[in-house]
């Protein structure tokens, strides 16, 4: 007898992941500064067989910024970005990892440090946002695109004006209730905690400008 897929309802899906899968919502930064790590790497290993890329350190890192003005916490890197199609895929496809993707294809080589594979990662932003943008212009491209959720509702890709080449993640958190406090997620002292805690292993700068706002 064939047997019959089951089907899913998306939505509850999702809210059902955001609210469980992880106990502690701190994990959200490690899990987008993961990701911008990931696509460092993919930076430097494409550089490791293709002789027309030269990787210079000095070139990648990740920032991140926030704005209790506009209650935004920014998460930007310098790796290999996405196109339209790949933040449609990766960053619309849940439960699909591309990290795991590229480990297998690349598994008998070397010089890779990727972290991701479950493909739930960058969802967990929505612990503590009610909407995330995401810029990015991919390697090798002169368009950017932007893609904008507010969570289980879907969301939409246009295209978007970039300079750099990689990937910036816009948050708005979302605003504390009787029960639960955000605000924690826009103060410096906490997010360069949660960032020692969980991030010390990065091989690339983190940088932090708070002090400049
Ligand atoms: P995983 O890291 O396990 O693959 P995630 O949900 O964390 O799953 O991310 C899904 C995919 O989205 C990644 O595999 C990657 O292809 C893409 N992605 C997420 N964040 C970034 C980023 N900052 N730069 C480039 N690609 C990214
Ligand atoms: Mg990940």
């Amino acid at each position: 007898m064939s047997k019959i897929a089951f089907k899913a309802e998306s939505k509850r899906l999702l809210e059902m992941m955001i609210n469980s899968i992880y106990t502690q919502r701190e994990i959200f930064l490690r899990e987008l500064i993961s990701n911008a790590s990931d696509a460092i790497d993919k930076i430097y290993y494409k550089a490791l067989t293709d002789d027309s890329l030269v990787f210079n350190k000095d070139n990648y890192f990740i920032k991140i910024t926030a704005d209790k003005s506009s209650r935004t916490l920014t998460i930007t890197d310098t790796g290999i970005g996405m196109t339209r199609e790949e933040l449609e895929n990766n960053l619309g496809v849940i439960a699909k990892s591309g990290s795991l993707a590229f480990k297998q294809e690349n598994e008998a080589k070397e010089g890779h440090n990727i972290i991701g594979q479950f493909g739930v990662g960058f969802y967990s932003a929505f612990m503590v946002a009610d909407k995330v943008v995401v810029t990015s212009r991919a390697l090798g491209s002169s368009e950017a695109y932007r893609w904008e959720s507010e969570g289980a509702e879907g969301y939409t890709i246009e295209p978007a004006a970039k300079e750099e080449i990689g990937t910036e993640i816009v948050m708005t958190i979302k605003p504390n209730t009787e029960d639960d406090q955000y605000d924690e997620f826009l103060e410096p002292y906490r997010l360069k905690a949660i960032v020692k805690k969980y991030s010390d292993f990065i091989r690339y700068p983190i940088k932090m400008d708070f002090e400049t706002q």
